[in-house]
């Protein structure tokens, strides 16, 4: 069977060589040595200043939104996972749909002015699979209207835009560690931001609002991680650099195999270095895709519809008209990627593909 995506495991000795240290120190989670240790090491890593290693890459976003004190109407994509919007909504405000640039499938810049009222007060976009969103327009339309910017870079590890590491864009940032994806920590997630105030506060959120042992500054969550998903965290960085040039390897192969298929693939911002995080196909009708799931399945191949179905189409939101990515999400599907796919795979999963296509 080949999955849409498969988890990165380390050696189980990588993994037991941390615990031992766990068991020595009895210190399972609170901002122990070796979440400390992960946060350093992912600084150095992605060239950041700041992040904050946090429970989840949801929490994330949430914390965010709180943090920046949005209130009223936040401008948001439509063609995200759901997350995107439902922290919106579990923080009390609104999200309204700009719709999604054809090509490189992110938000488009020209739509969120068209939504922009005198409630709006941020824009939460969202690097999909990645590629990172026209920054250079979303921050001028944001310094025009006196917006906040946050971006859900939960794809976007280890991705770059001139020279500087995505996560580093915006007001604030976010990213998932979840077990799917391309750098992960079983479940777990961060958020970055430069403003030194900001990050403070973001802090004192993950932790209950604690300003002291005894005093709390704020309403808080626990958004906090443990030394298990950091020890999972240190192991996997030793081996990222290893998991994203499998994936580039694999997408080129991709690239060369389905090139008689007639699809469209996202168009990846100039001066992005991109991750290959995902392996999106974008068909010419959803007839076609849905012929093509229909083979891969019947050869034990399950690819993904991600993303499906559209955001503005979810029954706790307000509708807005948002015809590309309605479009775009009935007909786009990605393709099994994972360190371990094997060459014979992709050109087995191609050869379905040209069938379902030269019928
Ligand atoms: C995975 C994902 C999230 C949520 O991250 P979790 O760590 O699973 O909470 C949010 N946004 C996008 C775009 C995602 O893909």
């Amino acid at each position: 069977m080949i999955n849409v995506t498969k988890p990165f495991l380390p050696s189980l000795s990588e993994y037991t060589e941390y615990l031992e240290g766990i068991w020595e120190r009895n210190w399972l989670t609170n901002n122990g040595p070796l979440v400390n240790d992960l946060e350093l090491k992912l600084k150095e890593y992605l060239s950041v200043k700041h992040l904050l290693f946090l429970s989840n890459g949801t929490i994330a976003i949430q914390i965010a939104i709180k943090a920046l004190e949005l209130k009223g109407e936040i401008i948001t994509t439509p063609f995200s996972y759901v997350a995107t919007t439902s922290s919106i909504v579990w923080e009390n405000c609104k999200p309204v749909f700009a719709d999604i640039d054809p090509l490189s499938l992110n938000i488009d810049p020209k739509k969120i002015e068209e939504r922009i009222t005198p409630a709006t007060t941020a824009i939460l976009a969202t690097h999909v699979y990645g590629n990172p969103c026209d920054v250079d327009a979303i921050e001028l339309i944001a310094q025009k209207h006196n917006l906040k910017v946050i971006y859900d870079a939960a794809h976007a590890f280890g991705v770059t835009y001139k020279g500087k590491s995505i996560f580093e864009y915006g007001d604030a940032s976010t990213t998932s560690f979840h077990a799917t994806k391309v750098f992960h920590t079983i479940e777990g997630g961060a958020i970055f931001a430069n403003d030194a105030q900001l990050l403070k506060k973001m802090s004192q959120l993950r932790n209950f609002g604690h300003s002291g042992p005894e005093t709390f500054e704020c309403v808080g969550i626990n958004g906090k991680n443990s030394e298990f998903h950091a020890a999972m965290g240190l192991v996997n960085l030793k081996h990222i650099d290893s998991i994203l040039e499998s994936r580039k390897i694999q997408a080129l192969t991709y690239d060369k195999v389905l090139a008689p298929l007639r699809i469209q693939k996202p168009l990846i911002l100039p001066g992005a270095n991109w991750n290959y995080s995902y392996y999106p196909i974008i068909f010419e009708s959803e007839e076609q895709l849905l012929k093509s799931i229909q083979v891969l399945n019947d050869n034990w191949v399950y690819p993904r519809r991600y993303f499906f179905p559209s955001l503005s189409t979810l029954h706790f939101v307000d509708k807005y008209e948002v015809p590309v990515s309605e479009d775009i999400c009935r007909r786009v599907l990605c393709l099994p990627m994972y360190h371990s796919l094997k060459t014979e795979d992709i050109d087995f999963i191609a050869r379905l593909l040209l069938r379902v296509q030269n019928n």
